[in-house]
């Protein structure tokens, strides 16, 4: 029996309105906090205008960092962590998906310390400014752990950190603001969290508690994913796909991602335009094929909790059988693009797979099934 410690400190607001108590949580941190979000959403559907109001009645000044892109990059973090300092900020608020809650965690650490963000990987972090998290996507999982995912724009490489002083505070899960996502971001983002419940159930370091909180995120993204697809104003299946998202957020900081992260961070990291959830959709049946052998309970388990019949299906055939549900559902979302639809260049694929394992290597490690460079080039090709 392995031995394993848990710890995660994370302060969890959840409900309709909650961003309304966002002034009265800050206030115990600091009255004076920069925002980091991205570039367009949150300012387009006031959430942020609302957000500043609400910091400011409560007595926090407010400084706004927006410019955080999808797939942040180490110069998006440096200059927000820059105008921290300057500004002598006591708090950090990541306002948004993925991409702005993962960079201010970087924010925190950078604007503490005196080095570049990049840095942080090979020196690891013991302290950070706090953070809250409020999120405005339900995929990542990182409005509750303390992944922080940056892309050095000069290389491509698009590595994931965590240390235990970046653990958010707080974090405020109010799927009122998750509403306004996009059928295409809905699909993305909930797929990331479709194999974020596949990798953490399956990884070798998983154990009860992350297994505990993988079923009950899959309860709630089976009945409400594509409810959330079809119908975005669904507040019902938002607020669900929400509590997964968390759910999962927490089964990853336990027991980690996989090989289907592995690699699609560098694909991200080299073509910051495709979308985190978008590039684990074209890996994933190359990845599952791969990884059958060695999942063949898991996914027989999973099928089973889907609802699929047995009826006379060997083990193996009734484990292929996620996988052809997995097929299932990407297409439902239309997230059925190959990496070459994506944008991915044939002749970039050694380099990518070389970075699954210089950037992403405890994630292959993790992995059911062992893999080596000739392997994961393959499911490469597969997935072209
Ligand atoms: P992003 O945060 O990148 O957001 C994707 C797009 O959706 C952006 O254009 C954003 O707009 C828009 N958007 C976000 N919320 C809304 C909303 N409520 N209404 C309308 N539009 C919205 O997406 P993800 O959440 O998928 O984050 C992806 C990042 O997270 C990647 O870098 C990925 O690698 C990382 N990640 C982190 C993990 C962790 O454990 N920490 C785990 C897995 C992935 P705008 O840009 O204007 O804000
Ligand atoms: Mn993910």
């Amino acid at each position: 029996m392995d031995s394993f410690d848990i710890f995660n400190p994370v302060n969890i607001r959840f409900g309709r309105g909650v961003i309304g108590e966002a002034g009265k949580i800050a206030r115990r941190y600091s009255n004076s906090a920069l925002i980091v979000t991205g570039k367009t959403s949150m300012r387009k559907t006031g959430v942020l205008d609302n957000l500043i109001g609400i910091l400011k009645s409560a007595g926090v000044d407010v400084t706004v960092y927006d410019g955080i892109t999808p797939n942040p990059t180490t110069a998006e973090i440096d200059e927000a962590a820059g105008i921290a300092k300057q500004k002598g900020v006591g708090l950090i608020i990541g306002l948004g998906g993925g991409s702005p809650l993962d960079s201010a965690k970087a924010v925190a650490v950078a604007a503490k310390g005196d080095m570049p963000v990049w840095n942080y990987l090979k020196t690891p972090a013991t302290e950070a400014l706090p953070v809250i998290t409020i999120v405005s996507t339900s995929g990542t999982g990182s409005e509750v752990n303390r992944y922080s995912v940056m892309t050095n724009p000069e290389t491509g490489e698009k590595p994931g950190f965590g240390y235990a002083c970046m653990y958010p505070k707080e974090a405020i899960i109010d799927p009122e603001i998750t509403a306004s996502m996009p059928p295409q971001v809905t699909a993305a983002t909930g797929f990331d969290v479709f194999v974020h419940i596949l990798e953490a159930f399956t990884g070798k370091i998983r154990n009860a508690f992350s297994s505990a909180y993988c079923m009950q995120a899959f309860y709630l993204l089976r009945d409400n994913l594509v409810r959330a697809y079809e119908e975005p104003a669904n507040i019902e299946a938002r607020g669900n796909m929400a509590l997964a998202s968390a759910l999962a957020g927490l089964a990853i900081d336990i027991s980690g991602v996989g090989i289907m992260h592995a690699l699609e961070h560098p694909v991200s990291g080299n073509y910051p335009e495709v979308a985190h959830g978008a590039g684990l959709a074209a890996l994933a049946v190359p990845s599952m094929k791969y990884n059958l052998e060695a999942c063949k309970m898991d996914f027989m388990l999973i099928a089973h909790h889907f609802g699929i019949k047995r009826a006379g299906k060997s083990d193996d055939e009734y484990a292929y059988a996620l996988i052809e549900k997995t097929e299932d559902i990407i297409r439902t979302l239309s997230l059925n693009a190959r990496l070459k639809d994506l944008g991915v260049e044939k002749d970039r694929l050694p380099k990518i797979a070389k970075e699954a394992f210089s950037t992403m290597g405890f994630a292959i490690q993790n992995n059911a099934r062992a893999a080596g460079e000739a392997e994961v080039l393959k499911i490469l090709e597969e997935s072209y």
